[in-house]
């Protein structure tokens, strides 16, 4: 293994430090992503670093929406080095980390179905959030038969290690589990987990910073990343937006995307007052809010985000 992963992280040039925001172009991106995006750009900005933008493009599409992400980044000054990569565009470089993990027996067929495993997660002994590794031990036989009655398999790293450990510059040091991960779907497309390590090492970005809802993916990544001789970047996962009923934030909110607001009446510079806001800050443009910037004054706790108050003070004169 260390032979391979010597030679796939050798194809990458050491680039400049980098940070990026990845958007899956799934819908518009609401006041939370906006958020996160502004902090992912101003940090990055803030420590020299080029800042990517990557479409991350292999799930769900929604026609229009990576257009819409781009327009609304740019219009609230969000601004990015180089040309947009998309991941639907680097299937080979997916595939060659796939192909090594493979040559080097760390990888084994599933056939589970989803169902199979959110049962395997509710059983008795307890909840799971780790793939049970139900489809580990599966010999020739057994692999060809469930082939032959069409089940399709999606391929998982054979994980060495139950838990790893990753440091994260806002959270703290941070322990989570590392369960054998989906390197490639059912569908033939390479999964998540295994893009964004390539892709962040591939682009040279040494600083991810995005939302804390991935923080417990992070080991996993982390875990990966070494397994591919890859360089694991600084973490920085920033709290949420939360609704008034302390839910993620989400379309059902209502007014909560640059559109919306834009309907509302309010400007692309109010939606950067209100985000500024709620990261301590005055600023009506980007960068504004740039040159103040200092990463240790960050709040560590959620934005809880009143859209009702919000609409409010746009119908306000
Ligand atoms: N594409 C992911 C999302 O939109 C973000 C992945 C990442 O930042 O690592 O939720």
């Amino acid at each position: 293994m260390a032979e391979f992963a010597a030679g796939f992280a050798d194809r990458f040039t050491p680039g400049c430090a980098a940070g990026r925001y990845a958007p899956s172009p799934s819908g518009d991106l609401h006041l939370g992503n906006l958020r996160t995006a502004l902090l992912a750009w101003a940090f990055a900005r803030s420590t020299g670093r080029r800042f990517l933008i990557r479409i991350e493009d292999l799930d769900r599409v929604r026609p229009g929406a990576e257009q819409r992400q781009l327009d609304d980044l740019a219009a609230i000054g969000v601004d990015w080095d180089g040309p947009v990569v998309r991941q639907s565009e680097r299937l080979p470089i997916y595939q060659s980390a796939i192909d090594g993990l493979v040559a080097a027996g760390l990888t084994y067929e599933c056939y589970c179905t989803r169902r199979e495993i959110q049962q395997a997660a509710t059983a008795p002994h307890g909840p799971m959030s780790a793939y049970p590794g139900t489809c580990r031990g599966l010999d020739a036989v057994a692999r060809a038969r469930l082939r032959d009655a069409g089940r399709p398999a999606a391929l998982r790293l054979r994980a060495s290690t139950a838990e790893f450990d990753v440091d994260d510059d806002l959270y703290g040091h941070y322990r989570g589990p590392v369960d054998d991960v989906v390197l490639r779907r059912a569908d033939g497309v390479p999964a998540y987990n295994l893009t964004v390590v390539v892709d962040d090492a591939a682009q040279g970005v040494d600083q991810v910073v995005r939302g804390d809802d991935l923080l417990p993916s992070t080991p996993r990544q982390a875990y990966l990343a070494t397994l591919l001789g890859l360089p694991v970047p600084r973490y920085i996962h920033v709290p949420l937006v939360l609704d008034a009923q302390g839910r993620r934030l989400a379309k059902r909110d209502g007014a909560v995307t640059l559109t919306d607001r834009r309907a509302l009446g309010d400007t692309p510079e109010d939606v950067i007052a209100v985000l500024a806001a709620s990261l301590g800050y005055r600023a009506a443009s980007s960068s504004e809010l740039l040159a103040g910037f200092d990463a240790r004054q960050l709040p560590h706790e959620p934005w809880i985000l009143d859209v009702k108050r919000l609409l409010q003070r746009s119908r306000c004169p």
